[in-house]
């Protein structure tokens, strides 16, 4: 176990902000995350286990708890037989700390469908489950079977089938103990929520083929309809492509992708809700992708609510690419839901204009922004 005491959070997360750390421990076994996240506990210091550092909106002053960055990576096929496979399908083992991308190419590689469209997403696998990331018609969840946590509260590890993870867009039971003491068990835990991934377990199906293409953007992309199949490895190449086109893809030399990703969620709304907007902006089914059981299974639709696009509000609120530049915090220059560090950006001056954005966005069509990133 490294422990050092000289790290800033600016050196750590992808918006390159944050103040210093009173305690970093870097920690190469499992062991050592749980005795540092117990010690932790133990004396009641706030606690940041953190991967990628691509979801967070640190503070500019200095973190007065313990921050663990997992630094253990490794990937098992948990049943190599002869066909390579188990009742027709491949289970992988990934421990929390390995970066997510790897896990992406080597499903592609050996032809395990299901992951191919969340190419290029920055962090840690550990990190996916927690707010079900997705991108371009996929999500974690359908290819997510449990994970391997360190209950902070029963002080026990514990494994968490997908159906306990009661995972929807962006959010997850886990997730939730952020902010919510019945999900917490009584408390609310922060910036770290109650169960600590030590690692993450997938269930493939095998095919060469990718999953039936749902976004219409990558469809076009692609040049086939929306609903058909293509080789996983071009589908990979086509978001990598779409992605790197609005900034998604990290890029120390490009300040539109020193960011936490998309900033806010789509707002998902009422139908009455949805109807007071202007008659242009987008409306979209909401889709359980946790229910889809069969390759080129729909979704069924969650009745009731409609999901709109935040980057439409934001946009037709006046807030255009660029918007905030010359300062130091400002849209991206290539997707306006992308908040960027143009070199010199505080936490302040990210939050400031992230206020005005929500202030702006509330304004202008009465819908409240909220933001994805978690806040220290
Ligand atoms: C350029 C860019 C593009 C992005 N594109 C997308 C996208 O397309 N789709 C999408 O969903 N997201 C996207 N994101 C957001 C982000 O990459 C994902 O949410 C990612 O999963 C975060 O991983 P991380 O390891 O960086 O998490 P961190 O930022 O390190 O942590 C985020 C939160 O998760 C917690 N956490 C991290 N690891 C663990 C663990 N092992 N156990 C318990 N809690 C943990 C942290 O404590 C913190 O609360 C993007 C971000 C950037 C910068």
């Amino acid at each position: 176990m490294k422990e050092s005491r000289m790290t800033r959070l600016s050196d750590l997360t992808t918006l390159r902000i944050g103040g210093e750390i009173a305690t970093y421990v870097e920690a190469a076994s499992e062991e050592e995350i749980i005795t540092a996240v117990q010690q932790a506990d133990d004396d009641g210091a706030p606690l940041l286990v953190l991967g990628g550092g691509s979801n967070v909106v640190a503070s500019d002053e200095r973190f007065e708890g313990v921050v663990v960055r997992d630094v253990r990576t490794g990937m098992t096929d948990m049943n190599p037989n002869e066909e390579g496979s188990c009742c027709g399908g491949a289970a992988l083992n990934v421990v929390a700390g390995q970066p997510w991308d790897d896990v992406v190419q080597l499903a592609i590689a050996e032809e395990w469908m299901g992951i191919e469209a969340l190419s290029g997403i920055p962090g840690s696998t550990g990190a996916t489950p927690i707010q079900n990331v997705g991108a371009y018609g996929q999500e974690v969840a359908e290819t997510l079977s449990s994970i391997r946590v360190w209950d902070r509260l029963e002080r026990r590890p514990r494994l968490i089938a997908l159906f306990e993870m009661q995972l929807g867009y962006r959010d997850s039971m886990m997730k939730r103990t952020l902010h919510s003491a019945e999900a917490g068990g009584g408390r609310i835990w922060g910036p770290t929520g109650r169960y600590v991934v030590l690692d993450v377990n997938f269930s493939f199906r095998l095919a060469s083929l990718s999953a039936p293409i749902r976004y219409a953007e990558l469809a076009r992309t692609l040049d086939v309809a929306v609903g058909e199949r293509v080789p996983s490895s071009e589908v990979r190449k086509a978001v990598l492509q779409l992605r790197r086109g609005k900034g998604m893809v990290l890029d120390a030399a490009d300040h539109d992708t020193w960011s936490a990703g998309s900033f806010f969620t789509n707002p998902i709304l009422s139908e009455k809700a949805a109807a007071a907007l202007p008659a242009d902006a987008p409306r979209y089914e909401v889709r359980d992708h946790t229910a889809v059981r069969q390759i080129g299974g729909q979704a069924p639709v969650v009745p009731g609510l409609v999901k709109t696009s935040a980057a439409w509000l934001i946009d037709h609120a006046g807030f255009t690419k660029g918007f905030g530049m010359p300062g130091p915090a400002a849209l991206s220059t290539k997707h306006v839901l992308a908040l960027t560090n143009r070199g010199e950006a505080t936490a302040s001056d990210i939050r400031a204009l992230a206020d005005q954005v929500q202030k702006g966005v509330a304004d202008a069509f009465g819908v409240e922004l909220v933001p994805e990133p978690v806040y220290l």
